[in-house]
């Protein structure tokens, strides 16, 4: 096994880098990866752009699926060649308060994959056993990959949302994580209604498992979910703090809008409407590991799958401004294979 390896760093907003870095052993609780696929998020431009404070060089990187191939001291429940899966979050301390309360997602301790350690544009990570997720035998690597932050993002927010099975969930927004909700939200048992600019989605929409497409450009998207009823629960995969209020009236009373698109516009609603019907507005942050675990045998189980596009790591500059040109369709991911 060679003492170096492959890697793409940042090393300063915008400037990609390759490079070959030494392989080191991991630390007391941590484990080393050989990386067989990286999915490319939205969230990697925090890393990239330098939207968080990161220090330099960094390897982005947060929807890595591969191989355990050192154990640190401490480690227990996990094994040499096992196959394990990173998010977003990276790993919880296990003593703050939120994680003694059983909040591994609020962790005060934890470093975001990517941004606070270095994530998977590479060959070889290391990681927090604490974040690691179990992946199934029957998922590849690559498809796996997308499902660790689009899909765990969509899947745990739907799953903890107060929606029963025939209720009528809407889904905002068909890229990226919109086009894994409408898949889950269909498995789920829920009706469900997609909404997104334009009539060419349509289509996709229904292929996906939407019961209604909604164009929100040629009609009133609130106005509409309210023929069919009202929504239990919007799901926002889109970032316009506009589009997110005036889809906000589609709710039923005791509705909840969930909102997991980041973007820069503040996001209004009246209280009028959150008051008469007991309507919530919240947001949610990817999952705890356990959650991940169930995202993936689930989409096992049920045969949802992201769209994704492969690519050589060596090619994480071009795939990563595809994705934000948002001409990705939907999810790319970086593959290791090709430098073996
Ligand atoms: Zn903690
Ligand atoms: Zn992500």
């Amino acid at each position: 096994m060679s003492a170096m390896y492959r890697a793409i760093e940042v090393t300063k907003p915008g400037e990609f880098a390759a490079v070959m870095k030494p392989l080191v052993d991991p630390g007391p609780g941590h484990v080393r990866i050989r990386v067989e696929a990286c999915g490319v998020c939205h969230s990697d431009s925090g890393t990239v752009e330098g939207a968080f404070p990161i220090n330099w060089p960094r390897v982005p990187g947060h929807e890595v699926v591969g191989r355990i191939d050192a154990l640190g001291s401490g480690v227990q429940g996990w094994a040499v060649g096992q196959r394990v899966g990173v998010g977003f979050l990276g790993g919880s301390c296990g003593y703050c308060e939120f994680c003694r309360n059983g909040d591994l997602v609020n962790c005060s301790n934890q470093g975001y994959t990517g941004i606070h350690s270095d994530g998977g544009y590479a060959e070889v990570m290391i990681a927090k056993a604490t974040g690691l997720v179990r992946v199934p035998d029957d998922l590849s690597s690559a498809d796996a990959a997308p499902l660790l932050c689009a899909g765990l993002t969509t899947f745990n927010a739907l799953r903890n949302a107060p929606a029963k099975a025939g209720d009528l969930v809407a889904v905002l927004g068909i890229g990226g994580l919109g086009h894994l909700a409408v898949q889950y939200a269909r498995h789920m048992g829920f009706e469900v209604a997609a909404i997104a600019r334009g009539s060419n989605t349509a289509e996709l929409a229904r292929k996906l498992g939407a019961h209604h497409y909604i164009d929100s450009a040629a009609t009133d998207s609130a106005a509409a979910l309210q023929a069919l009823g009202g929504a239990k629960v919007i799901v926002i995969t889109a970032s316009g703090g506009k589009t997110i209020t005036e889809t906000f009236k589609g709710l039923r009373p005791s509705g909840v809008t969930i909102v997991l698109g980041v973007g820069p516009e503040p996001i209004e609603s009246s209280s009028l409407d959150l008051i008469f019907g007991s309507r919530k507005l919240e947001g949610a942050l990817t999952g705890d590991p356990a959650t991940a675990d169930v995202t993936l045998r689930f989409s096992a189980l049920s045969g949802v799958s992201a769209m994704i596009e492969t690519g050589p790591l060596d090619q994480a500059a071009n795939a990563y401004a595809k994705m934000m040109a948002g001409k990705a369709r939907f999810r790319m991911v970086l593959t290791m294979e090709a430098l073996r």
